[in-house]
């Protein structure tokens, strides 16, 4: 089994922090520009339990999105 490659964030290619929800957000520094950065709350639950719950439930959600789209598109 081989260890996986730590994720890394943004710009500066921020490491994973192994506590941390692994879903990447995007982080505003002005009005210009910003930055993906991971996400601050625990992980513990979703897939893996690599997710914080908001993101857990947002994965969840985005599938659900998914299939609904799917079947809209077949409405023509
Ligand atoms: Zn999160």
């Amino acid at each position: 089994m081989t260890e996986r490659e730590p994720r890394t964030y943004g710009d500066w290619n921020v490491k994973e922090g192994q506590e941390r929800c692994i879903e990447d957000v995007y982080h505003k520094i002005n009005d210009f520009r910003g930055t993906r950065q991971q996400c601050s709350r625990k992980r513990g639950h979703g897939p893996d339990g690599l997710y914080c719950k908001q993101h857990a439930k947002a994965k969840l959600g985005m599938r659900q999105t998914d299939r609904f789209s799917s079947c809209s598109l077949d409405k023509e």
